[in-house]
């Protein structure tokens, strides 16, 4: 009998059948320019790309698009964590997903109150600058802050 281990003759064989089978995971990765918020699998992210909004599935295409303030969910089974995240970059590239973003809160996280007063100031920029380049600023804010009332309200509806 040889003493080869068993898992030296699968040679991987077993990881070729998952794949096979179709139960390829995503690999996610969350990072904001100073910590990481997320790293773990799933077999859904939806983010907010500028185009719109984007829906990963496992085995999805090389991918990698700008990202605008809203919301991002990853799923796993009936197991979801929202962020809201402002603006950045994802790349998709071998069932290996990562998003790069300008800031990224869990609802726990997001001072609902700050949000609301910051909604109440982009809105008179925008208002103000209406037509002017500084409108573009004070859009992004408003979308910021949309975002983090958004999913800060998903604790209170739990
Ligand atoms: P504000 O005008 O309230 O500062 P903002 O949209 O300009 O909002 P950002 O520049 O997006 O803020 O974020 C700066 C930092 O503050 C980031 O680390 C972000 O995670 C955090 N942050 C911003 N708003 C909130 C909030 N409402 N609750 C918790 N963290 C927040």
């Amino acid at each position: 009998m040889s003493d080869e281990p068993i898992r030296d003759k699968d040679n991987g064989q077993a990881d070729r059948e998952a794949v096979d089978q179709g139960v390829r995971r995503l690999d996610v990765v969350v990072v904001t320019g100073d910590h990481p918020v997320f790293e773990g699998e799933a077999d859904r992210v939806v983010a907010p790309a500028i185009l719109g909004q984007i829906s990963i599935l496992p085995h999805h295409a090389a991918y990698l698009a700008v990202l605008e303030p809203g919301e991002l969910v990853v799923r796993d089974g009936d197991q979801e964590e929202s962020f809201a995240i402002g603006g950045g970059f994802i790349e998709v590239r071998d069932d290996i997903v990562i998003v790069l973003a300008d800031s990224a809160e869990r609802a726990h996280e997001i001072d609902i109150r700050r949000a609301h007063e910051a909604r109440r100031r982009a809105r008179t920029l925008v208002r103000r600058y209406r037509n002017q380049p500084e409108s573009q600023a004070a859009r992004q804010a408003l979308r910021r802050s949309r975002a983090r009332i958004k999913v800060a309200q998903r604790i209170s509806r739990r």
